[in-house]
C-alpha cells in the first residue's frame, strides 16, 4: 500500500517551503503490519461550522514560514466523525472547536526536523518514527466562543514549549484552566487522548491502525472523491427490484446448538372480540443470535458498539457478493481466502470502500435442516460443526485493506463450523465492523451492482438481534 501512495508525494508542500538544506533521500519509515485503508476526510466537509486556524499555512508558527500550501484540515474518517460529535456536544456549553492542524504529510514532519536546531529537536517528531499526525489520527485544536467567535483563552499559546502547555499546569488564570479542562474532558469522551505536554494535541484512540502517509492535501481530497462514499454510482430505488434475504422467524428457525431456546411466539389473542372486531396479537421471545441476525461489534469486542449504536451507514450500502459455492461443495469446512478476494477483484474490479460484503456458499439450500446446515444435530453440542465461512486473513484484509462497512454470510457464523476461537468475529467486530449471519437467498443477488439494506431490531444495549435484510437490484441487473 505504501508503494501505491508513494507516487503522490507532497511535492507542492515541499516546494512552498522554500529552500531546505539538501537532505538524504526522504522516505517515510517502512512499517511492518497490516493497516486500515486510509480514508482521510476534510473536516469542514463533515461540518462547516468547525473553525479552522491553520497556522502552518501562514508564517505565524514556530517555523516562521508557511509549510502548508493550503489551509485545510483532514483526519481519518472515524476520527473526523468523532471530532464532529465533540464539536456538536460542546454547543450546549457555548463553545465550538477551532482546529489548528490535523493530518500532516510525512514530508512536513521531515521538514520540521531538518530546520530545528539539535538542542530543540525534543519538541518535534522524529521523521524516522513518523508522527500520529502523519497517520491522520492526531489533531491540534482549541475552543472558540460561539457568541463572540473569539478563541477562548487557554493557559498557554498553541505550540508553547514550556510547562504552561502541560495539561497539569496549575498556574495562570482559573478560567483558562477550566476551559482547558473542559476541552480535555470533551475530547476524551469523544475517543481521543490528550498529549500530556500539549493541552491542544489529541490522538485518536485507533491511531495504531493507520499507516504513515505522505499524501498532499489535494491528493487526499482527490482520493476521498475517487474511492469514498461520494463516488458510489447513484442508485434509483424507485426503479429497483427488491429481494428479501431474510429467513422468517418461526419454530423451525435455527439457533446455535448451545442456545437454550429458539424463537417462541405466544398468541395473546386471535379472533373476534366482545367489541365485535377481529384482533390478533402475540408476544415473542428469542435469543439475539439465531435466524437471520446481526452481530453487533460488542458481541466479541468489549466496549464496542451495541446493536442500537451501529451506524446506519454501515447497514445500508452497496453490496458485493463473493461466490465460493464450488469450494464449499468440495469442502464443507471451506474458509474464504485473500486469493479468492483478489481473484474476485480481477473480474469485478476493486471492492469499494464502505461496501457490504456477502459470502455466498450455497448453504441456503440446506435451511432449515439442522444436520445439513450445521453438520451436526446433537442438541447442546457445538463441538462438531461443519459449514463454510470466512477465513481470518480474508476478513482482516476486507476490514483493513478495503474498509468495508459490514460482512455477511449464508451460513450460521462468520467463522467456519470447526472454529472454536472465533477469530473472524474478533477481528471484524473489534474493528467496529458488524456481521450478518444466516443470510438467505444470496443466489438471487448479483456479484456487483446491488444495494443492501440490513436493518436489525434496535435493541438498546443488545449484542445483536433479528435482522431484516434486503437487496435492491437495478432493473435488468445481471444475475449470477
Ligand atoms: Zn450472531
Ligand atoms: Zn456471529
Amino acid at each position: 500500500m505504501r508503494r501505491l501512495l508513494a507516487g503522490a508525494f507532497a511535492l507542492s508542500i515541499l516546494a512552498s517551503a522554500g529552500t531546505v538544506d539538501a537532505a538524504p533521500a526522504a522516505d517515510p519509515p517502512h512499517e511492518a503490519g497490516i493497516f486500515r485503508e486510509p480514508d482521510l476526510v476534510e473536516l469542514t466537509t463533515l461540518d462547516p461550522t468547525l473553525r479552522l486556524d491553520v497556522r502552518y499555512a501562514r508564517t505565524d508558527n514556530f517555523t516562521g514560514r508557511a509549510v502548508y500550501s493550503e489551509a485545510r484540515a483532514f483526519l481519518q474518517r472515524p476520527a473526523a466523525e468523532a471530532l464532529v460529535r465533540v464539536h456538536r456536544a460542546l454547543r450546549d456549553k457555548g463553545y465550538g472547536l477551532m482546529v489548528f492542524d490535523g493530518y500532516r504529510p510525512w514530508s512536513v514532519t521531515k521538514l520540521f526536523w531538518d530546520i530545528t536546531p539539535a538542542d530543540q529537536k525534543v519538541y518535534v517528531a522524529d521523521p524516522a518514527k513518523g508522527s500520529r499526525h502523519n497517520r491522520g489520527c492526531a489533531v491540534d485544536l482549541t475552543l472558540f466562543d460561539l457568541a463572540t467567535g473569539r478563541e477562548v483563552p487557554m493557559p498557554s499559546a498553541y505550540d508553547a514549549t514550556n510547562r504552561t502547555a502541560h495539561v497539569t499546569y496549575a498556574g495562570g488564570r482559573a478560567a483558562a484552566r477550566a476551559a482547558r479542562d473542559l476541552l480535555i474532558e470533551a475530547m476524551t469522551q469523544g475517543g481521543f487522548f490528550v498529549y500530556p505536554y500539549e493541552w491542544w494535541h489529541y490522538d485518536w484512540k485507533d491511531w495504531r491502525e493507520y499507516p504513515i502517509l505522505d499524501l498532499s492535501f489535494s491528493a487526499a481530497a482527490a482520493r476521498a472523491g475517487a474511492d469514498g462514499r461520494t463516488a458510489w454510482p447513484s442508485f434509483d430505488l424507485a426503479a429497483a427490484r427488491v429481494v428479501d434475504l431474510t429467513w422468517a422467524f418461526d419454530d423451525t428457525t435455527l439457533y446455535w446448538p448451545s442456545s437454550p431456546t429458539g424463537f417462541e411466539r405466544t398468541t395473546l389473542h386471535h379472533g373476534p372480540t366482545p367489541g365485535g372486531y377481529f384482533y390478533s396479537a402475540s408476544s415473542f421471545c428469542a435469543p439475539e443470535h439465531g435466524g437471520t441476525h446481526l452481530d453487533a461489534p460488542i458481541h466479541f469486542a468489549e466496549g464496542r458498539r451495541t446493536a442500537d449504536q451501529v451506524p446506519l451507514a454501515q447497514l445500508i450500502a452497496p453490496g458485493v457478493v463473493v461466490d465460493v459455492r464450488r469450494q464449499a461443495a468440495a469442502d464443507r469446512d471451506y474458509r474464504l481466502t485473500v486469493e479468492d478476494l483478489t481473484a474476485w477483484e480481477q473480474v469485478h474490479g476493486r471492492i469499494p470502500q464502505g461496501a457490504i460484503v456477502l459470502l455466498r456458499t450455497g448453504w441456503s439450500e440446506r435451511w432449515p435442516d439442522r444436520l445439513g446446515y450445521f453438520g451436526s444435530d446433537t442438541p447442546g453440542d457445538a463441538s462438531s460443526l461443519h459449514f463454510p465461512s470466512y477465513g481470518v486473513e480474508a476478513a482482516e484484509w476486507l476490514v483493513r485493506q478495503r474498509a468495508i462497512a459490514a460482512l455477511g454470510v449464508d451460513t450460521a457464523s462468520i467463522d467456519h463450523g470447526p472454529s472454536n476461537a472465533f477469530e473472524v468475529h474478533r477481528v471484524t467486530l473489534e474493528a467496529d465492523v458488524p456481521a450478518f449471519e444466516n443470510v438467505a437467498h444470496l443466489e438471487q443477488v448479483p456479484e456487483t451492482g446491488a444495494f443492501i439494506a440490513a436493518l436489525p431490531m434496535k435493541i438498546a444495549g443488545g449484542s445483536g438481534g433479528p435482522l431484516r435484510i434486503v437487496a435492491f437490484l437495478r432493473p435488468g441487473g445481471a444475475l449470477p
